[in-house]
């Protein structure tokens, strides 16, 4: 059984909470077909709380119908698209209120991460799991309950896209700088420049998608 199968990242240990974990992580990926029974056995659990679990993940449009069976979605260009620009614009309110009220301690914390994360440059599923926490300190720092419910749907939807823009040559050193200056405007409590860093990091990570997506067009041809 994977370990993050066993007892979810965030030590969640309800079906659906760890059938998302599984597909966030990577375990399941966009077109893997997910099969009640086998998740019954993996998880050690009865097939009613599974069913429902995949029903409410369903309702969710992270699983979707193809035949009979249920296989975890993907996004097309589009859909993409117009989730990155929705991230940006919730991100960049998230970190404009950061810098107006997050706590010192809350500052301190995202200035120790971006320190610790540049540990982790060779490693691009370290590094992507350290940017997600990333992200959701400063949703969290912006002390705002209802930005950080809408932000966590939109980092659910992005589990939905196969593959990480930190995984690119290069891009990781650079999403680091990127953290850092956002990090920077939050401490001098500059909301406009909190606001623009962080806007202008998603829309980097967006394009360096694009052309993640582009390259394995092309190879695949
Ligand atoms: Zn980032």
């Amino acid at each position: 059984m994977p370990p993050a199968l066993a007892n979810g990242r965030s030590g969640q240990t309800d079906a659906y909470s760890m059938i998302l974990d599984a597909i966030d992580t990577g375990i399941y990926r966009p077109g893997d077909r997910l099969v009640e029974s086998e998740l019954a056995e993996r998880l050690g659990m009865s097939r009613t709380p599974i069913r429902e679990a995949l029903q409410r993940l369903e309702t969710q449009s992270l699983l979707v119908r193809d035949g009979r069976s249920l296989i975890v979605a993907s996004l097309d260009h589009n859909q993409m698209a117009e989730l990155y620009v929705v991230r940006g614009e919730l991100e960049g309110l998230a970190a404009r209120l950061a810098a107006r009220n997050a706590t010192e301690e809350e500052v301190r914390l995202l200035r120790e991460m971006v320190e610790a994360d540049n540990m982790l440059l060779e490693h691009p599923a370290a590094l992507a799991r350290a940017n997600r926490r990333f992200h959701k300190q400063i949703h969290l720092a912006s002390h705002n309950r209802f930005l950080v419910q809408q932000l966590d749907l939109v980092h659910r939807s992005m589990a939905l896209m196969a593959t990480t823009s930190l995984a690119v040559v290069g891009r990781g050193k650079i999403a680091q700088e990127e953290h850092d200056c956002i990090v920077s405007a939050i401490e001098a409590r500059n909301g406009d420049a909190a606001d623009a860093a962080l806007r202008a990091h998603i829309s980097v990570a967006f394009a360096t998608r694009l052309k993640q997506e582009a390259a394995k067009r092309e190879a695949e041809a």
